[in-house]
C-alpha cells in the first residue's frame, strides 16, 4: 500500500468540505497554520452544532439559571479540552448569574485574555428564541451578539490544541453573564475580569466582526446626575431679590451653558435623557422614572435631570466634568445646584501595541483571502466588557461572528465568514503568542 501524500490528503479534505462551501484561501500562511485552518474546517459542521445548541438555551442577562446552563455546556468543552474551568458567583441581590472562566497554563511563553459574554437580551417571554438555518444564514437570539464569537474562542482553541501549539503560552477565557445589563456595583462584578486583564500580556474580545475593520479604541461612558434647588413660593414673586429665579430655570441655564460650552471636542458628547421640575420631584424605582408635581403658578423648588457621557480619554472625560462643574456653581439668585458623576466604561484608547495587533490581524485577513483592516472608529462604537481590560492590557475588539441584527428578532449570522472568523482567530492567537 503506498501512502498518499500529505499534501493530496489536505486536498481531499478540502475537497470534500467545499462542496457546502468554498475553502478558505491560505495563500500567506506558513505550513503550521494552514494546518491550523485545515483543523477549523474539519470541526466546522461540530462548531454549528455546538452554535445551535448554545443559541437555543434562553440567556437573557436577567435569566441566571439560564446564563448558567450555557457556561456548563461551555465547561464541558473546555474541561475535555484540558482547560481548567471555574465559575465565579455574584452576589444574591445583584441577581446576575455570574461568569464562566477557564485557564490552560502553558510553559511559559505569552498569557492571553480572551473575553466573551454568555447573555443575551432576549427574555424568556420573547417569541424570538430558537436556531434556524437558512442556506449559509442563521438567525437566533444572540448569535451574533455574542455567543457565534463565544463559539469562535472554544473552536480556535480547539484547532490550535489539534495542530498541537496549545500549550504554547497561557490562555484565560472570561465569558461574562452580564455585559448587556451589568451588574452594579462594577467594582464586584467587573473584578475578576479586570485582574484577569492586569494578567495578561493581551486581551482579546470577540463581540461581532465588521467587514473591514476591527476595534482598537472605544469611546468611555458614563453618567451625570444635576440636582436644582429653588425657594417655593408663588409665581408673582419669581425674580424678586427673596425668591430668586426656581430649580427649573437654574436648571435650564446649566443644560443652555452645557450646550454652548462643553460641546465640541472630537468624540466627546453628553446628553440629557430625563428632566423632571416643580414643586416636588419623586425617583421612581430608577433614573428612568421620575414623578414631577408643580403648577404654573408657583416657583419650582426643585428640578431633577439625569444624563450620559461618552468620551475618548480619561482625560477628556475628567475636561469635561470640570467644566460641567464650574458652569453648575455660577447659581442664578436664591438657587442651589449640584451635579454627581457615576462612572460606568472606561475609555479603551488606541494605543501603539493595540495598533500592532489590528496589524497582525489585518496581514492574517489578506493571507485569508481578505481585505486589508483599519481601525473602528472609536467614537462610532458602543461600550463593551473590553473597555475594563483596555486600561491594564493591550486590546483589541471585533473578532467575532459576522452579521447583524444585534438585540433584535432579525439577528443573524453569516454562516460561510464564521469559518474564517475561526480560523482568523486561530492563527491570530498562533502569531500573537510567538511574537516577543
Ligand atoms: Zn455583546
Amino acid at each position: 500500500m503506498t501512502a498518499m501524500p500529505m499534501r493530496h490528503l489536505l486536498a481531499a479534505t478540502t475537497l470534500s468540505l467545499s462542496l457546502a462551501m468554498p475553502a478558505i484561501a491560505e495563500d500567506g500562511l506558513n505550513a503550521e497554520e494552514q494546518a491550523i485552518v485545515a483543523a477549523v474546517e474539519a470541526d466546522f459542521d461540530a462548531q454549528i452544532a455546538f452554535l445551535e445548541k448554545i443559541v437555543n438555551i434562553n440567556s437573557d442577562t436577567r435569566n441566571p439559571a439560564g446564563v448558567r446552563k450555557v457556561g456548563a455546556v461551555f465547561n464541558e468543552e473546555f474541561k475535555a479540552l484540558g482547560f481548567e474551568t471555574g465559575w465565579i458567583s455574584m452576589p444574591e441581590e445583584m441577581d446576575r448569574g455570574g461568569h464562566f472562566v477557564a485557564r490552560h497554563m502553558g510553559d511559559g511563553g505569552k498569557k492571553a485574555l480572551l473575553i466573551g459574554h454568555l447573555d443575551t437580551v432576549f427574555p424568556l417571554a420573547s417569541p424570538f428564541q430558537k436556531f434556524e438555518r437558512d442556506g449559509n444564514r442563521i438567525t437566533g437570539p444572540g448569535i451574533a451578539d455574542m455567543k457565534a464569537g463565544d463559539a469562535i474562542v472554544l473552536y480556535a482553541l480547539k484547532a490550535l490544541k489539534t495542530a498541537g501549539h496549545l500549550d504554547r503560552g497561557s490562555y484565560t477565557v472570561f465569558f461574562t453573564g452580564d455585559e448587556e445589563s451589568t451588574g452594579k456595583p462594577l467594582d464586584i462584578s467587573r473584578k475578576d475580569l479586570i485582574d484577569a486583564g492586569k494578567w495578561s500580556d493581551f486581551a482579546l474580545n470577540f463581540e461581532g466582526s465588521t467587514e473591514g475593520m476591527a476595534v482598537i479604541g472605544r469611546r468611555g461612558s458614563s453618567g451625570w446626575s444635576l440636582t436644582t434647588s429653588g425657594v417655593r413660593a408663588h409665581s408673582s414673586g419669581v425674580f424678586s431679590e427673596r425668591v430668586g429665579a426656581g430649580a427649573i430655570f437654574e436648571a435650564s441655564r446649566i443644560l443652555h451653558r452645557f450646550y454652548n460650552e462643553v460641546q465640541g471636542e472630537h468624540g466627546l458628547t453628553f446628553n440629557p435623557g430625563v428632566i423632571a421640575g416643580g414643586t416636588f420631584v419623586e425617583e421612581g424605582e430608577n433614573t428612568a422614572a421620575q414623578n414631577a408635581y408643580g403648577k404654573d403658578n408657583v416657583v419650582a423648588q426643585k428640578a431633577v435631570v439625569h444624563g450620559g457621557l461618552r468620551f475618548m480619554s480619561e482625560e477628556q472625560k475628567e475636561r469635561a466634568r470640570a467644566k460641567m462643574r464650574e458652569i453648575v456653581a455660577a447659581n442664578l439668585p436664591q438657587t442651589g445646584a449640584e451635579i454627581t458623576f457615576e462612572d460606568s466604561y472606561p475609555a479603551m484608547q488606541e494605543s501603539d501595541a493595540n495598533r500592532a495587533m489590528l496589524a497582525t490581524l489585518s496581514d492574517i485577513n489578506v493571507a485569508l483571502g481578505e481585505g486589508p483592516l483599519t481601525a473602528y472608529p472609536p467614537e462610532k462604537r458602543g461600550a463593551a466588557d473590553a473597555s475594563f481590560v483596555a486600561p491594564h492590557t493591550p486590546t483589541m475588539d471585533g473578532l467575532g461572528g459576522y452579521g447583524g441584527g444585534g438585540h433584535t428578532p432579525e439577528e443573524w449570522l453569516d454562516l460561510e465568514k464564521q469559518k474564517f472568523a475561526t480560523a482568523r482567530a486561530a492563527v491570530l492567537l498562533y502569531r500573537l503568542m510567538r511574537q516577543d
